[in-house]
């Protein structure tokens, strides 16, 4: 396949790259830069059949020759880059999906979309099953996030019912692994960070919120599938093992052999209280279910964190 992965420069997106790649495929990257890193795939810029384009795909985009897949990653991820680029979200949630869905149409291309656990925002169901609709503060700092990709949602499966393009909806729950930024701000890089540095953890609230943490190999293995299938509703992919905050702060302490003191910050508004994954679909649809425990997962991310600080 010829495939197109905006936002290819990114945490998820670079890694998208390599297992294409790694498939014998040809991969497009394309990426504006403002949160992903040309180092996340400067070890693939030798590659014959990967090529880096730099460009906003909020702007009219078009791709030379013939495309396979499309699949639309680029956006800010982590609340701290949300809240401080809030209308690059919500444009490339937005216009940019919109244009991905364009090029999909003009290329006769198949195109995944990352959509996000947050589009449940802050959940009354437990766990997220896809049925759910969600809890979403429209108005509130994380609102350019959530809404963003609820329309990118939305006018995902009007393309496909309007113009019967093979669409595919991916909602992904925390994930962490390798090329994660140092300040990224989300909660595994910054424990990390915090732990190897010796520097006390901070802990948002008074800790009892969850989460349910996926490492990268896992949550790429479940949208390759999601993309080879043939389902066009929307599927959750992440890890359902959850935790308090608290408990994970004392994992990363304990993984990193750390001495560093536990601090509490005041809680994000509209931070979510609880988050974890209701897997049974892509169980049953994908035979996709996370491989990686979190001990392993957070074992190999923080020895790439400690080569990196
Ligand atoms: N969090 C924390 N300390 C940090 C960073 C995050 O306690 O240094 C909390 C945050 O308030 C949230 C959870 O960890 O409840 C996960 O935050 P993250 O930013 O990773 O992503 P989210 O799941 O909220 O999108």
């Amino acid at each position: 396949m010829r495939i197109l992965i905006t936002g290819g420069a990114g945490f998820i997106g670079s890694h998208l790259c390599d297992r294409f790649l790694g498939e014998g495929h040809h991969v497009i990257c394309m990426d504006n830069l403002i949160t992903g890193s040309i180092e996340n795939i400067s070890h693939l810029r030798k590659e014959k059949k990967f090529k880096f384009v730099k460009r906003d795909v909020t702007k009219y985009i078009n791709i030379d020759g013939n495309l396979d897949a499309i699949l639309h990653f680029a956006s800010p991820a982590s609340p701290i880059d949300y809240i401080k680029l809030p209308i690059q979200t919500l444009k490339v949630g937005s216009l940019g999906t919109h244009n991905a869905l364009g090029l999909a149409k003009e290329k006769k291309a198949k195109i995944l979309i990352a959509s996000t656990s947050e589009v449940y925002g802050d959940p009354l169901v437990h766990p997220q099953k896809e049925t759910y609709w969600g809890n979403v503060n429209p108005i509130g700092p994380r609102g350019v996030y959530d809404e963003a990709k609820r329309f990118a949602e939305a006018i995902t499966m009007a393309y496909h019912r309007v113009h019967r393009i093979d669409t595919k909806i991916v909602r992904i729950f925390n994930t962490y692994g390798e090329r994660m930024r140092l300040k990224d701000g989300r909660v595994v890089p910054n424990f990390i960070f915090q732990a190897l540095k010796g520097k006390p953890l901070t802990i948002y609230g008074n800790g009892k919120q969850t989460r349910s943490f996926s490492y990268v190999s896992d949550t790429v293995d479940g949208i390759v599938k999601l993309l080879n299938s043939k389902l066009n509703e929307p599927v959750n992919i992440g890890n359902p093992c959850e935790y308090t905050i608290l408990e994970f702060a004392k994992i990363i302490q304990k993984l990193t052999d750390s001495k560093s003191k536990i601090v509490f910050q005041e809680l994000p508004c509209d931070d979510p209280k609880v988050r974890q994954p209701d897997i049974t679909k892509a169980k049953k649809l994908l035979k996709w279910s996370p491989k990686i425990s979190v001990e392993e997962g957070i074992g190999r991310t923080i020895k790439w964190f400690k080569k990196k600080i």
